[in-house]
């Protein structure tokens, strides 16, 4: 009988959150839900909490305390209430748990995702934007706290299945990263300068919160799997590629100097790379239906268009560049989506506040949480500052 695996649940009202309940509640024997967490939904996670009966429950949103403490009580539940970021590092650090999903959106779960590194916890880490803040120093933290990190990114819960176990690189000549090339995939750059949100946010293959879905149309996602793959797996920007896949079934690949090239596949559902994480080294039902190649048919690649999705090369600049040079670029495209999303910023304007935010922040450094913060917080404000020009031009 497997030992019962505490789970805490950061980011549980969002989509890979919602994943990874679905899967957890196909396995009542063998997972608990120890926390769960969310922004400022209360609602949501009061449902949540009746269902899944937690320890703890986090609302980040400090201003929201009462409320969740109030409905708790009111539920008659026995779940402790708790608000504000402090509270969710302490929770991603407690014993009473032994997993973290780290599955916050963006550079807001830097801080609770190195928290789970420290305290050594098996750390499904879904979150990416902390690898590209901060990849020097959770892998640190991973190596400080004897932690078990398991990627739930699908491309780099792929690559992580196709190296060898044991952790060497040896033999490795590349990592190949599929990219599905989003609902703009063929378009030429000057058919996109009137796409809407709706539009970026229709993804052809999978099902996701809006800022990853936005990403995903702007070739940025695949940048910022490219930073994450960097850190994750220790290998140099010059040996990390990209390749188009449109029909997402193939995850990613490792291809090995003996012309070896192994690659991890299935349907495109998080629930397979949430049950590798949750159960590893074992497999289990995850809910995801079996691959059906004949069905499928084709499997198609083609090269990535770095004219048209601009956002791909910029993230190999700031990679290459170091330091702090991932940080800035993380939270000028957070400032450039949240502008698209409320209509405020057009697409190809998207590239131009990144780059343009890059080019006015020296890099700095990247050996300390504080520097880094300080880096984020001045390319958000440089972004804000430029956002006016951007919309003109
Ligand atoms: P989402 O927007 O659906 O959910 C985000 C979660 O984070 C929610 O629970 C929300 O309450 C919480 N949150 C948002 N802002 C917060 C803040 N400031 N402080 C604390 N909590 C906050 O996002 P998602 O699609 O589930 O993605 C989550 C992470 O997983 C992202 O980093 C994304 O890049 C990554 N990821 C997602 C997918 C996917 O299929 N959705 C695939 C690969 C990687
Ligand atoms: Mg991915």
């Amino acid at each position: 009988m497997t030992a019962l695996r505490r789970i805490a649940l950061l980011g549980a009202t969002g989509s890979i959150g919602g994943s990874a309940l679905d899967v957890i509640a196909r396995h009542p024997g063998r997972f608990a839900v120890d926390a769960l967490s969310a922004h400022g939904k209360v609602d949501a996670l009061l449902d949540l909490c009746v269902r899944f009966r937690p320890r703890v429950a986090v609302i980040a949103d400090p201003a929201r305390e009462t409320e969740l403490r109030d409905g708790l009580r009111a539920l008659g539940l026995a779940t402790i209430g708790r608000a504000g970021e402090a509270a969710l590092d302490e929770v991603a650090a407690d014993p009473a748990s032994d997993t973290v999903l780290a599955a916050i959106v963006g550079a807001a779960g830097v801080s609770s995702t190195l928290a789970a590194a420290h305290a050594g916890k098996r750390l499904l880490l879904a979150n990416k934007e902390a690898v590209v803040m901060a990849g020097d120093l959770l892998m640190r933290a991973v190596a400080a706290g004897g932690a078990r990190l398991l990627p739930i990114d699908s491309e780099h819960n792929a690559i992580y299945q196709c190296l060898p176990p044991d952790g060497s690189r040896g033999g490795v000549r590349r990592l190949l990263l599929t990219a599905s090339g989003g609902p703009f995939r063929g378009r030429e750059r000057a058919s996109l300068a009137a796409v809407t949100p709706d539009e970026a946010c229709a993804h052809p293959n999978w099902v996701m919160g809006p800022k990853i879905s936005v990403d995903s149309s702007t070739l940025m996602n695949k940048g910022l799997e490219v930073i994450e793959a960097a850190h994750l797996f220790g290998i140099a920007p010059d040996r990390i590629d990209v390749v188009v896949h449109p029909q997402s079934v193939v995850h990613s690949l490792v291809d090995y100097e003996d012309g070896s090239v192994l690659a991890q596949l299935g349907n495109p559902d998080m629930r397979t790379a949430i049950a590798y994480g949750l159960a590893w080294p074992e497999r289990i039902a995850s809910g995801v239906a079996p691959l059906d190649l004949a069905a499928l048919a084709r499997l198609d690649f083609e090269a990535p268009d770095f004219d048209a999705f601009p956002c791909l090369g910029l993230a190999y600049v700031a990679l290459r560049a170091g330091g702090s040079a991932p940080a800035v670029l993380n939270a000028a495209n957070e400032v450039a989506v949240a502008a698209f999303l409320a209509g405020r910023l057009r697409f190809l304007a998207i590239p131009a506040l990144i780059e343009a935010t890059m080019a006015s922040i020296r890099v700095e450094p990247a050996d300390d949480l504080a520097v880094l913060r300080a880096c984020d917080a001045a390319a958000r404000r440089r972004a804000r500052e430029l956002l006016p020009d951007m919309e003109r031009a």
